[in-house]
């Protein structure tokens, strides 16, 4: 099924996204080859990059993914070039089908995280991507009760990446993908719902006093190969809103690291930020502590936005 979404040759199914971009990494890498990866990537693609993937030798390289021409440079000797769009956090959309010349242009594969956009807003296949990515842990399972991954690829690319999962050990449980094919079912229409809900939230909120700036792909023109946008953006408070009372204040947004369910759910960078001990993509790549991740479930958008402008409300209430 994600094979066709995907309108790649081949698909596979995984433990958990995590499962299958490890499986990715090591089916392509060994000591001494170069790994290059856009800047404010998913934190556990970034730690597993940085713990585990440099401590086998592998030499890997942050980029922004608008800076093409540092992108260029970055790319000589590499082996694999991984990217999301948008990126976590900061969402910036960046040029898929661009940037997969680019690293084709120095011999690279190139791999993406498609999971915010899903297959029916983004196929980067058809952009020259080599290997697409997902956690069906978000939108594919879609009601927050599966942990998955896919890939979709060639069908060469897939038997390769089967004998690491086989080795390593990600696979997908039969009763995972029983119900990651229950949630594929009405994919196309939950992506849409969250994202109309989500794209008009994030356009009252900027709007709104209290908010310096808020990050959705949709606020701006979209990249060649992008034709819609989903439930997960992010913004900034600025300094005379109190993060914390506002997320008290919240009665219908849960507090909660994942999306791509049914349900709303609200994540303060300050909680990312506080896991200094690790490596931290939020922390190395400058995420504000005023910022605030949010992702737009199914509840309503004007029952959602009473709950989001009473909390700003309440939170604006107190200064510092
Ligand atoms: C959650 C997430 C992952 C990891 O997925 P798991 O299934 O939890 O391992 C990977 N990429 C992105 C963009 C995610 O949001």
């Amino acid at each position: 099924m994600v094979a066709k979404l995907e309108e790649a040759e081949d698909a596979l199914g995984f433990a958990s996204g995590m499962a299958a971009i490890s499986a990715v990494a090591l089916t392509l890498l060994e000591p001494g080859d170069k790994l290059v990866c856009v800047k404010n990537c998913y934190p556990d693609a970034y730690r597993l990059f940085e713990v585990i993937l440099k401590r086998f030798k592998i030499n890997v390289v942050y980029v922004d993914g608008l800076d093409l021409p540092a992108i260029n440079e970055a790319l000589y000797g590499a082996k694999l070039f991984y990217t999301e769009s948008p990126t976590s956090w900061t969402m910036e959309a960046l040029e898929v089908g661009a940037l997969a010349k680019l690293a084709h242009k120095h011999g690279a594969f190139v791999a993406i995280d498609n999971s915010w956009a899903s297959p029916i807003f983004q196929k980067p296949i058809k952009l020259g991507v080599d290997i697409v990515i997902h956690t069906a842990s978000k939108y594919l399972g879609g009601h927050s009760d599966v942990i998955a991954g896919v890939i979709a690829s060639s069908k060469t690319m897939i038997d390769k990446i089967r004998d690491s999962r086989l080795y390593v050990g990600g696979k997908l449980s039969p009763f995972d993908a029983w119900l990651l094919i229950r949630g594929l079912r009405t994919l196309p229409i939950r992506v849409k719902a969250v994202g109309e809900s989500a794209l008009e939230l994030a356009r009252r909120l900027s709007k709104n006093p209290m908010v310096e700036k808020v990050c959705h792909p949709g606020l701006e023109k979209l990249p060649d190969g992008l034709i819609g946008t989903t439930g997960l953006f992010s913004f900034v408070f600025k300094e005379n809103v109190n993060i914390q009372i506002f997320i008290d204040a919240l009665k219908i947004f849960k507090i909660g690291v994942s999306w791509g369910g049914h349900e709303s759910l609200i994540l303060p960078a300050s909680i990312v930020l506080q896991q200094a001990a690790q490596p931290n993509s939020a922390t190395d790549f400058g995420v504000s502590p005023r910022s605030v991740r949010i992702y737009i479930g199914l509840e309503g958008t004007e029952n959602l936005w009473q709950d989001l402008s009473e909390a700003i409300n309440s939170a604006s209430e107190y200064r510092r």
